[in-house]
């Protein structure tokens, strides 16, 4: 009964606060597709105050004359306390969106670096004196934070995608509001105590759950928001850059994708199959950089496919908790029926499945597919062009270098793609004629703190990871004294 389980409150100005008018909803466990928590519905009202308080400890002392130093130090205890907490925090994350547990492990590993990588730069951001050509006039410039940000999030990967986002804005000085997915509250959400035991002061930092049309409209909309970033489908993407463009708010969007991966006759094949699976089939190919269309070079087609095909259909299905589970659940019911109705569509449109395809029988209620191999696929088809965001892979062969470029390139994304050669200068060479923000050659999903992410073309705008993305929240100032 919903009354029995876990409530969550929003976060705001250093307090759990009710909501103020739209009650409470429930979160389902997909791998039981049981309710397991309530979290605060939030409105307009909500967001109103949530920013309010950001914006006022952006003013405040205890934030505005903390020194550089000091912030830094307020980032690195927070990696340090996602460190202590760093099972709780991947528990809560396979509860709410059915990633493996292993895999969630992995993250919480990675996810302190960020923290510790920004930390670095708090003391690091500033502007520069510029001769301007003049001995009479000093010029100089300041890189300031830009106040308020509001950082969206999606369900498949909440505290990465999250940290993404505050872990350079509050090193730049900024306050945020975050509004996660109201798919996957729970594991930001327990980020809170963590805030306040590492002294961040009350209203940094501020959490509003909800749905995309209340809560996260009303931040887009909200006038005190200085900065909006946004990791999510490129669909609401439009919708929030056409808002944010209006009243001219700097925006940042991760957007999806339809990545390329792409295997050539002399690729180690072995590396190469492992790669495609891992870059497909991980998180139920809820990941926007998956590599969802395969070129395989006809000389190694046969092959490759048979490996491909005979691991996908050996992936163990089943529990994320359990460790030898190879694949969970899809995050919710409608995410399922969405992936069911590309596959019902793939094989309209003449596409063959060689693998999966269906609901497997793993004895639990919640919203498992089986992994799926396309072949007989054509780039034109909705399957090879529209993002599926679930573990349905195509398949395709090619020819020639010049042919398969124009193939993986013939898309309105531009998120990422793979090349698998052991031709150096092949892989130069495709490196920089794909139109993707990340390229890997022989490797797939590699990334680092230190690396900037980008999506071309309808993947997004803007930086995330890296130095870059400190640009992103902060803007320059340029001061003119007469000597
Ligand atoms: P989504 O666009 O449906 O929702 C993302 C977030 O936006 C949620 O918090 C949602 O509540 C909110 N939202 C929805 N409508 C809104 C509106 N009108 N105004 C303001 N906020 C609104 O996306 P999703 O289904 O949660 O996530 C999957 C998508 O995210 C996929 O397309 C995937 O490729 C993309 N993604 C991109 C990256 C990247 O780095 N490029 C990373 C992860 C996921």
């Amino acid at each position: 009964m919903s009354t029995e389980l876990p409530r969550y409150e929003h976060y705001i100005a250093g307090e759990w606060v009710a909501p103020a008018e739209g009650g409470y909803f429930a979160s389902t466990n997909p791998t039981t597709a049981q309710p397991w928590y309530e979290a605060a519905r939030g409105t307009e009202a909500d967001v109103d105050r949530a920013v309010r308080a950001a914006r006022a400890a952006f003013e405040a002392a205890s934030w505005r004359d903390l020194s550089q130093t000091a912030r830094g130090r307020l980032l690195r205890r927070l990696g340090d306390l996602i460190t202590e907490n760093a099972e709780d925090l991947a528990r809560t994350e396979t509860l709410d969106n059915g990633k493996l547990l292993r895999e969630m492990r992995s993250q919480l590993a990675g996810i302190p670096e960020y923290f510790y990588y920004y930390a670095g730069y708090a003391d690091k951001i500033h502007g520069e004196v510029i001769p301007a050509n003049s001995t009479k006039l000093l010029n100089y410039t300041q890189r300031e934070p830009v106040g308020v940000v509001g950082a969206i999030t999606p369900w498949n990967s909440p505290l990465m995608l999250t940290t993404a986002k505050i872990a350079p804005a509050l090193a730049a000085g900024n306050t945020v509001v975050i509004k996660p997915s109201e798919h996957t509250s729970a594991s930001v959400l327990k980020l809170v105590p963590l805030f306040e035991q590492a002294g961040f002061p009350p209203g940094v930092v501020n959490v509003v759950t909800g749905f995309g049309a209340d809560a996260g409209n009303a931040l887009v909309e909200h006038p005190q928001v200085a900065k909006l970033s946004f990791t999510g489908s490129t669909a609401t993407g439009s919708r929030i850059a056409a808002a944010c463009g209006s009243r001219f708010v700097p925006v940042t969007l991760e957007l999806g994708g339809k990545s390329p991966n792409i295997v050539f006759d002399d690729a180690d094949t072995d590396s190469a199959a492992m790669g495609i699976v891992a870059g497909i089939f991980a998180a139920a190919g809820q990941t926007c950089i998956a590599g969802s269309r395969v070129f395989l070079q006809r000389g190694v087609y046969d092959e490759v496919l048979e490996k491909v095909s005979a691991r996908a259909a050996t992936i163990k299905i089943g529990d994320p908790l359990e460790p030898e589970t190879e694949l969970g659940p899809v995050a919710f019911g409608d995410q399922r029926d969405k992936i069911e109705e590309y596959v019902r569509i793939g094989r309209e449109e003449g596409g063959r499945v060689l693998t999966g395809g269906e609901r497997p029988d793993v004895g639990l209620d919640g919203y498992f597919y089986s992994p799926t191999v396309f072949v007989d696929t054509d780039n034109g088809m909705r399957v090879c062009q529209e993002e599926i965001f679930g573990p349905v892979l195509t398949v395709m062969p090619f020819d020639t270098e010049e042919e398969v470029v124009a193939l993986a390139n013939d898309t309105t994304y531009g998120l990422a793609a793979g090349v698998w050669t052991r031709d150096l200068a092949r892989a130069h060479r495709l490196a920089s004629v794909l139109e993707a923000g990340t390229v890997w050659v022989n490797t797939y999903r590699a990334m680092s703190p230190m690396s900037p992410r980008s999506g071309f073309k309808q993947s997004g705008v803007g930086i995330e990871h890296g130095t870059e993305v400190l640009r992103e929240y902060t803007r320059l100032k340029s001061v003119w004294i007469n000597t």
